[in-house]
């Protein structure tokens, strides 16, 4: 069941693990396929996130859809005041050092 798919396989990938870390297998399908590219149109070569449960595939949308479509003040990178690491914006600590985020 594909429940997202991106030219931008890192994205795929980031939408995977948010999958999997709610608990909703899922596998990356088509990464490798790119052997047609200009016979068939480039979509189909794009990396295909598929939910292995087909009952989550619902539940999957939802959480892609948010995952695409976060509150803007959290798309932002932020800089850890500690160590100064940057993190992404979706992170509410600092994965480096572990301080909350201001
Ligand atoms: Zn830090």
């Amino acid at each position: 069941m594909k429940v997202y798919t991106s030219p931008d396989l890192p994205m795929v990938g980031h939408i995977k693990n948010i999958l999997e870390s709610k608990g909703i297998a899922c596998i990356i399908q088509g990464q490798f396929s790119s052997a047609a590219v200009g016979e068939i149109p480039a979509i189909e070569c794009w990396p295909e996130l598929w939910v292995v449960d087909k009952t989550q595939l619902e539940e999957a949308k939802i959480i892609v859809k948010e995952a695409l479509d976060p509150p803007t003040q959290n798309l932002r990178p932020w800089k850890c005041r500690y160590c100064q690491e940057v993190i992404e914006g979706q992170f509410t600590a600092c994965w480096n050092c572990g301080a909350e985020r201001e």
